[in-house]
């Protein structure tokens, strides 16, 4: 049984600027055995989310805020090595919301068995966050009807690339923005997105008029900033505007100016709408399921991107900001 555990720290909110090493703090601390009611866990992967940014600068309301010295907060996949818990035997595994640690004590009470007959890693990827988030997103706030054409920032993402597929599934057409040939390419061939748009080398308004001639009926935006300015340029009478996330915002902290072109909004009698996941936690295990199903039809494809070593957590969060992540990003220890 193991005494002591290493952790990550919070050292250093990161307002305004970039992540840095110095935000982070490797620690070796002791751990007990597990009491009455209690797990022990090894984590054996993390999943990495933009909004752990956030997290760390305290500016979203939505969750606990992260005070110094706490452990970096994440989800993982763990092993339960040793279990005072009836709910669960060792060699379980678990995922949860156990933070940057190598092994963690938990009475259980926030923790999922994992019990998918794909990868383990599915349930922090397709079947994770981001693939409910793509989901609830997409049926629930953009409600895309057959022959819509949903337009989508971020689109080779883990998010993004979930939205595009469920939208074809819907029998909508899908069109993508993200950035670099290898990414767009990929979107296109293996994901099925009609058309997609390199907006480090279109002129992404243009390309986005192009693609979509009578207008975006849903756009599912990850990006905000210049990008979400050309795809409100460009959206058809009635349209739905699903604001999930903002990462051009993320790496810099600051906020951007708002949107230029919502007016636009009123022209075509449109809405825009912003929504958190976790809002439909009930609905979690029933969209896994639809998920799961369309990924064993071959509906639905998915990357994972798996790096390795947990020392290499916080290098390993920072590529969500550079776009070297393909697919949904994950540390395997
Ligand atoms: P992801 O899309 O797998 O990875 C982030 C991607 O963002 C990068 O690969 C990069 O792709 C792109 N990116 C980074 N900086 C950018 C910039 N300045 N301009 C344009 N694109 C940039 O990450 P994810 O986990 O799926 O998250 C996607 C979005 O969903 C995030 O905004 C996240 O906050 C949001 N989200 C929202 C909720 C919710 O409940 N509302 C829940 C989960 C996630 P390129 O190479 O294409 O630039």
């Amino acid at each position: 049984m193991p005494t002591a555990t290493r952790q990550f720290l919070l050292n250093a909110h990161p307002r305004g600027r970039g992540i840095e090493d110095g935000d982070f703090k490797l620690v070796e601390t002791e751990i007990a055995d597990p009491g009455a009611g209690e797990v022990l866990l090894k984590t054996r992967w993390l999943g990495f989310d933009p909004a752990q940014k956030g997290w760390m600068e305290n500016i979203a309301d939505y969750v606990a805020p992260m005070e110094i010295g706490d452990v970096m907060r994440g989800s993982a996949i763990s092993e339960v090595i040793a279990s005072n818990n009836p709910k669960f035997s060792t060699g379980d595994l678990v995922m949860g919301s156990t933070g940057w640690t190598e092994h963690h004590l938990s009475d259980g009470a926030e923790l999922t068995k994992i019990e998918t007959s794909l990868s383990p890693t599915t349930m922090l990827s397709v079947l994770g966050t981001t693939g409910l988030t793509a989901y609830c997103g997409l049926f629930k706030v953009g409600r895309p009807m057959a022959g819509d054409t949903v337009l989508v920032s971020g689109a080779a993402g883990a998010t993004g690339s979930v939205v595009g597929q469920l939208a074809k599934i819907a029998g909508c057409r899908a069109v993508g923005i993200a950035g670099g040939p290898e990414k767009c390419e990929w979107l296109v061939k293996e994901a099925g997105y009609d058309a997609a748009i390199d907006y480090k080398a279109d002129n992404v308004r243009r390309q986005i008029k192009e693609h979509c001639p009578r207008g975006a009926d849903v756009v599912y935006d990850n990006v905000g900033g210049a990008i979400l300015d050309d795809m409100l340029a460009n959206i058809a009478t009635g349209a739905r505007v699903v604001i999930c996330g903002g990462i051009s915002r993320y790496e810099t902290g600051n906020l951007p100016a708002g949107p230029k072109n919502y007016f636009n909004l009123i022209f075509r009698r449109a809405s825009m709408a912003g929504f958190i996941v976790i809002d439909w936690t009930s609905e979690f295990p029933a969209i896994r399921k639809r998920l799961e199903g369309f990924v064993k039809e071959g509906k639905l494809a998915y990357q994972e991107d798996i790096q390795h070593g947990f020392e290499n957590a916080p290098a390993t969060l920072k590529r969500l900001f550079t776009g070297a992540n393909r697919g949904k990003q994950l540390l395997e220890l």
